[in-house]
């Protein structure tokens, strides 16, 4: 499970994350709505730690990310002890961000070897089954550059399999992508999805979020203004905001 807790971030004056607490159950599937600047790329990055909240944290799996406990205060990990943390819980961008000087297949398997969990040759199996799983067994050998956006979004999502993560986190997978790539990027995720995969997409695939998701939450200032089942917020939504934000984006 990912528990947010009263996580509060802000930037000189500015509060991005107002109070926000979170709770996603393992093999659940969260989507994340809201419009823009109201902070779901922050809330993403606070919970793999590469944006530090002022207040509260975050745990998987009942571990503390970034921070352990000590007394009633927070003290920071280390940063290698942040990096084993950061390890197990993937995350895929909106740019791919793949390694440009590496194949296909080492984009998969680096980080197993990098992190000392599997030997090269187990590493490069792995990726094989992974870029199978994704429709790209036949691009091992390519480059990113020789890819289509859609299939580099599909090697990253093998690369954040790899390391068999218990929370993969998707920041807008599909928005830098043509209209006609979209789809084959949301049947690996929806596949992923019902393998029971824990999931927390930041889409503005409102369609896509009512099919896969188990529960969706809208964000608006930095604040968790609604959340539940797709039917509760995206059929009957309650708060005026959400239903301004829906009647813009449907
Ligand atoms: P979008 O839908 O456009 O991706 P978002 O909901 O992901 O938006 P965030 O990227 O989380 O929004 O940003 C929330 C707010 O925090 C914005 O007002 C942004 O300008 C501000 N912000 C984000 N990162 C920083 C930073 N490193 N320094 C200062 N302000 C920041
Ligand atoms: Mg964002």
């Amino acid at each position: 499970a990912v528990e947010v807790h009263g996580v509060h971030k802000w930037y000189g004056g500015h509060r991005v994350l107002d109070g926000v607490d979170l709770t996603v159950r393992p093999g659940e599937v969260t989507a994340v709505l809201g419009p823009s600047g109201s902070g779901k790329s922050t809330l993403l990055r606070v919970i793999n730690h590469l944006e530090k909240p002022e207040i509260g944290y975050v745990s998987v799996n009942g571990e503390p990310i970034g921070v352990r406990r000590h007394g009633d205060r927070l003290r920071e990990l280390s940063e290698r002890a942040i990096l084993a943390q950061r390890s197990r819980i993937g995350f895929v961008f909106q740019n791919f961000n793949l390694f440009p000087h590496l194949t296909v297949l080492d984009n998969v398997a680096a980080a197993p070897v990098a992190t000392g969990r599997l030997s090269r040759p187990a590493a490069r199996e792995l990726a094989h089954e992974l870029l199978d799983r994704v429709g790209l067994a036949d691009k091992a050998t390519a480059y990113p550059r020789q890819l289509s956006g859609g299939q580099q979004q599909r090697v990253a999502i093998a690369r954040a399999l790899a390391l068999r993560p218990g929370v993969i986190l998707f920041d807008e997978p599909t928005s830098a992508l043509d209209p006609e790539l979209v789809g084959e990027v949301l049947a690996v995720i929806r596949n992923l999805a019902t393998s029971g995969t824990t999931l927390v997409i930041v889409t503005h695939e409102v369609g896509f979020a009512r099919e896969v998701a188990d529960r969706v939450v809208f964000i608006d200032g930095g604040r968790i203004v609604e959340q539940g089942s797709p039917a509760e917020v995206l059929d009957s939504p309650r708060h005026e905001r959400t239903r301004d934000f829906l009647s813009k984006v449907l």
